[in-house]
């Protein structure tokens, strides 16, 4: 079919279009209405219908593929590796279920996950869905001040994590970051289950921290049985960066999720029922929800969870998994094929990828020279594909399981089902012309599969995403775009402060805060600046309180060295700025606010702008001198 026909469908008639893909999965109970939009901009899927994920993913392969491998887990970090077939993974996902069932676990109670890239990860997302439970992952790089902010968001009645995780061979200890934040957070979670690797020895809290291995001892083999839940049922909440310095819990719905998911596997991944899907995402972000666990398995492939980074014990790993274990569809970041184009090409071209269909790629923008390094090193096709925390599935990319459109250099392509991205002119709210720039948009109503609302903030929901344009009923994703006379779109960065390191968001007013608590910071202005391989890094101008701290007796950047290691402590390492720079004051306009545009290019050498509204002059040379000469 052509893609063009099947998308205006989608649009068209969404109720149609989307109620035969929800025959791609299983439903305890049919839905009565296909879409419900009484309550707009939210939009309720497949309402009446009641159904679990868990079942989706993993008990309704059984039949067909009970010996497949449905999770295969490699650790170049421990030098260890787990086959799980579908068959296995129902029994330590039941395992998990009756852990968490016996500490009181039930339907609408979250849990947090806070892991490394193990397999228990995976289960324990898995047994929440299974209960009806909410999972909140957080990513295993954020620190205690992060961390305590989501506990108290989330508000989890129980934690499961780790002693430890290990990065570029080196131990990365959890539990003492999670001890931190737990006795930060107001909202103290009742119980902690501890995954121990051996990595890292700790002293259990009394009373509150269960051991994993001695748990599912005690529980054995019984079964637990999926519990049925509403279409509308959350099913995570993963936090995500704005522009204040809160971050946004993002809420998932079920039935909308699963029918998404599992239609984004056959028409834009490509990805068949007994194939092999490896994302080299972390569980912690959204790629991982969606790539490595549930689009997957939905489909009944098998994924490929790997911890580790692209380096060790050579530049050549990502591509000795896909030799051996026969992987048909790739995810990545543009960052992780920036660090390997350093390398001697050799390292892609000396396995054997004839297993390999595609590599998709998404997170940031693609830049021309990698997409097409890539794709010549390893002879088949690169696909961009754009998407957010928010929409869990790609917005704008290419459909080859509809139609194989011709890819286009610096687009990640054109909407995606159920998708009517709209280009609207930032002042009117207008549709502009091809070729004009404008706000990528989304019309009401979002398709299945993205958020539902901001956790426990439906007004939140309302006031950030829906009323950039008024009177519109469009979604606002804050980045910039142009479409092109073929509905192709091009990326041209964020209209807020959110940046993006390696594909990771941030949001800068957080580093601000954090940066802030730092008793010699008098006013801190924090950007993102162009870099050649993570594509932004933060960057920080600080007004110290006395000029005179800024560098020790002998003379070395020490409180450079300090404020970076207040922020990696409190928020982690990514992010870090890579340079704190000192300046006598900030760039601020007559009402106080702060020129980070102006900042961010002089950071990368560009003309800082229409400079009219500067209170201070003087303000912009300093920057720019401190740049030059810090
Ligand atoms: P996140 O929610 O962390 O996935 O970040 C989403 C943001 O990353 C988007 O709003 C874009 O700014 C950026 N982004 C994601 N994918 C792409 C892509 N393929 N091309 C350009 N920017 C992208």
């Amino acid at each position: 079919m052509k893609y063009a026909e099947y998308h205006r469908r989608s649009i068209a008639q969404p109720e149609a279009f989307w109620a035969e893909q929800a025959a791609l999965i299983d439903w305890h109970r049919p839905w009565n209405q296909v879409l419900d939009g009484s309550q707009r901009p939210f939009a309720n899927w497949f309402s009446g219908g009641l159904i679990n994920l868990c079942h989706n993913a993993v008990d309704r392969h059984l039949p067909a593929r009970a010996g497949q491998p449905a999770l295969i887990w490699e650790s170049t970090e421990v030098g260890q590796s787990r086959i799980l077939t579908y068959a296995q993974l129902h029994t330590e996902v039941q395992r998990m279920a009756a852990i968490l069932r016996g500490q009181g676990v039930e339907q609408g109670d979250r849990v947090l996950i806070y892991m490394p890239m193990v397999p228990e990860a995976v289960f324990a997302m898995l047994a929440c869905v299974r209960l009806g439970a909410i999972h909140s992952v957080v990513f295993g790089g954020f620190a205690a001040l992060s961390l305590a902010t989501r506990i108290d968001d989330a508000r989890p009645k129980l934690v499961v994590s780790s002693d430890a995780g290990s990065r570029a061979g080196r131990v990365v200890p959890y539990k003492p970051l999670l001890d931190e934040a737990i006795a930060r957070a107001a909202h103290k979670p009742e119980k902690v289950l501890m995954v121990d690797r051996g990595l890292y020895a700790y002293q259990p809290v009394s009373g509150r921290d269960l051991d994993y291995a001695a748990a599912c001892a005690t529980v054995g083999d019984t079964p637990v049985p999926c519990v049925w839940v509403d279409a509308a049922h959350p099913s995570y909440i993963l936090y995500t960066s704005g522009t204040t310095g809160k971050p946004k819990g993002v809420q998932r719905d079920t039935g909308g999720h699963a029918v998404a998911l599992a239609a984004s596997m056959r028409d834009i991944f490509c990805g068949d029922p007994g194939g092999v899907f490896f994302s080299t995402s972390d569980i912690g972000w959204v790629v991982g929800h969606s790539y490595i666990v549930y689009g997957p398995l939905l489909r009944g492939m098998t994924t490929l969870m790997y911890e580790g980074t692209p380096l060790r014990p050579d530049a050549g790993i990502f591509w000795s998994l896909v030799e051996r274990h026969r992987v048909n569809v790739m995810f990545s970041s543009p960052t992780a094929l920036r660090v390997l184009k350093k390398y001697d090409p050799e390292f892609m071209r000396k396995y054997d990828l004839s297993s390999l269909q595609r590599l998709f790629l998404a997170g940031e923008p693609l830049d021309e020279p990698t997409s097409t390094w890539a794709s010549q090193t390893l002879g088949k096709p690169v696909v961009d594909n754009y998407w957010q925390t928010e929409t869990g599935w790609p917005i704008l990319g290419i459909a080859n399981g509809v139609e194989a459109l011709p890819p286009k250099l610096g687009s990640p392509g054109v909407a995606m089902p159920g998708y009517d991205v709209q280009i609207l002119h930032e002042a009117t709210g207008e549709p502009v012309a091809p070729g004009e720039k404008g706000v990528v948009a989304i019309r009401w109503p979002l398709p299945p599969g993205c958020m539902q609302t901001v956790w426990g903030d439906d007004q939140r929901f309302v006031s950030t995403y829906w009323s950039t344009f008024p009177g519109q009923q469009a979604y606002s994703t804050f980045d910039w775009g142009v479409a092109d006379e073929k509905g192709y779109i091009t990326i041209l960065g964020r209209t807020d402060d959110v940046i993006n390191v390696a594909g990771h968001r941030l949001g800068t007013r957080e580093i601000e805060e954090s940066i802030s608590s730092h008793p010699a910071v008098a006013e801190v202005a924090v950007v993102g600046a162009a870099d050649p391989v993570k594509g932004q890094s933060a960057m920080a101008f600080v007004v110290p309180r006395e000029a005179s701290k800024i560098t020790d007796a002998a003379g070395r950047a020490s409180l450079e060295a300090d404020i970076m290691q207040t922020v990696q402590t409190q928020l982690g390492a990514l992010a870090r700025p890579a340079r704190v720079r000192f300046v006598a004051l900030l760039p601020k306009t007559r009402s106080g606010k702060l020129l980070r545009r102006s900042i961010q290019a002089l950071c990368e050498q560009r003309d800082p702008g229409d400079l009219t509204t500067l209170e201070d002059p003087l303000a912009l040379e300093q920057i720019r001198e401190a740049i030059a000469h810090q």
